[in-house]
């Protein structure tokens, strides 16, 4: 009873925390513009199920492609154990699964195989990081903070994986010193717990409930440290996924004021009818983290740091200050520090800051060539050209802010009907001698 009233505190704790978290993060979403309706739910799952539980786009890579697979896919298993370990301690209950009869067996020998893939693929994740210069993890917005934290999340996954095979192998050794049929299946433990000869049923027993506890406490702790985390990707990937904006990728979004306005200009009767109700326009593109769409910030909550998008990118590739991982960083670091102020103050609080300049410059901004291989190699079906040309939209819409050569296009555009510096009359000069009729 005393295991289970205490089990039941920490659960509380936990919960707490991470209800506080997250109802802060949520409320952060209210001051986020809409994006597009959600709908075709049967498309969104076939995505979901290709892109996420698949984890297609991560075989792109194929080698640490298929490590990162193993622990996706490890961690799917393994948390049919974990809720069983919630059940167990606040009943009291011991194994309290077996009832699923052989289908336990198979759910508790694929999580006892997937714990030792997953804790070699988070060893050699690590080694990576630490020994190996891998410049995907290199860039101006990667600094010494988001490499310790990738590599914290890395050390708690690996030691929740050690701590279920220690759990996994003092249980399988204390049934079988007491003469005890042992409930489910451990193919991993039981190998290697038939290399250890020496050891009291006590000592195993003690081992068993340590490492328990250490996994259910870590589990606890880790749940509490991903929101803060780029490991937040644990979480918020699926859904993040499942609500991918599902245009082609070169289809950029309407502006919907915009085409009202066009509208009108070019049907001059509907002026008239236009409903009173039509609401003003209170920005044109994105200027600060609030004007962002509730999926751009989404994207960012997802985002993994992998830099997958980056490596792509050929304007960084070519030289150019923009990195697609960079503006997703920068979107969520932001809304970080300006979403509490606005919870305060309200959404027209102004610190004097904004996501434009301030986190993103306009260099970064003007040179994507909205070629789309971000969003087309990003694993997680994050869309970074949506928010960098609504950034853009700002800028040339509200500031009349844009390179001289675009500005010249512009003019073109409104003198001549096309983007060149000829008029509209002289468009066909060049066929002037050719012998074409014309008429
Ligand atoms: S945006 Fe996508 S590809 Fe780029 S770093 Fe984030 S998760 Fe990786
Ligand atoms: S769309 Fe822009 S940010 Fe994305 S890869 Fe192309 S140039 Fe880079």
């Amino acid at each position: 009873m005393t295991k289970q009233i205490i089990f039941a505190i920490t659960l509380l704790l936990t919960l707490g925390a991470f209800a506080y978290t997250v109802n802060r993060i949520v409320s952060f979403f209210r001051f986020t513009r809409p994006a597009f309706p959600v709908k075709n739910f049967g498309k969104r799952f076939g995505v979901m199920m290709n892109v996420a539980f698949g984890q297609t786009k991560i075989f792109r890579k194929p080698v640490i492609g298929f490590f990162h697979a193993l622990v996706f896919w490890g961690f799917c298993i393994i948390i049919f154990g974990s809720l069983e370990m919630l059940i167990d301690g606040l009943t009291g209950t011991e194994r309290v699964l077996k009832a699923l009869g052989p289908v336990y067996n198979i759910i508790m020998a694929s999580g006892d195989i997937f714990a030792l893939l997953v804790a070699v693929s988070i060893i050699i994740f690590l080694a990576r990081r630490i020994f190996f210069h891998i410049k995907r993890f290199e860039g101006i917005e990667m600094n010494k903070m988001t490499h310790i934290d990738a590599n914290i999340a890395l050390s708690i996954i690996l030691i929740l994986m050690i701590s279920l095979l220690t759990m996994n192998i003092g249980y399988v050794k204390y049934n079988s010193q007491i003469g005890e049929a042992t409930v489910g299946l451990f193919p991993v433990s039981s190998l290697i717990a038939g290399f250890i000869t020496e050891g009291q049923a006590e000592s195993f027993s003690l081992m068993y409930q340590a490492s328990w506890w250490c996994h259910i406490l870590l589990i606890f702790l880790f749940a509490n440290l991903l929101p803060y985390s780029k490991h937040f990707h644990v979480f918020m990937s699926v859904p993040n996924v499942f609500l991918s904006r599902l245009d082609p990728l070169g289809k950029l979004p309407n502006m919907d004021s915009i085409t009202r306005e066009v509208k009108l200009m070019l049907d001059p009767n509907a002026a008239f009818a236009a409903q009173p109700s039509d609401a003003p326009v209170e920005r044109f593109g994105v200027k600060d983290a609030e004007d962002a769409s509730w999926k751009n910030y989404f994207d960012s909550l997802s985002c993994t740091q992998c830099g997958r998008c980056t490596s792509v990118c050929p304007a960084n590739i070519t030289g150019k200050k923009l990195s697609p991982r960079k503006i997703m960083m920068d979107l969520r670091a932001r809304m970080k520090e300006k979403g509490p102020l606005m919870v305060k103050n309200g959404r027209d609080f102004s610190d004097n800051r904004s996501l434009l300049r301030d986190f993103i410059s306009e260099e970064e901004i003007w040179a994507c060539t909205t070629c789309n291989a971000c969003a087309k190699e990003c694993p997680i079906n994050i869309n970074h050209p949506t928010l960098i040309v609504d950034i853009r939209r700002y800028l040339v819409m509200e500031e009349a802010s844009a390179p001289g050569e675009i500005k010249a296009m512009f003019n073109n555009i409104e003198n001549n009907g096309a983007p060149w510096q000829y008029s509209a009359e002289d468009r066909l000069n060049w066929a002037k001698e050719l012998d074409i009729n014309m008429k």
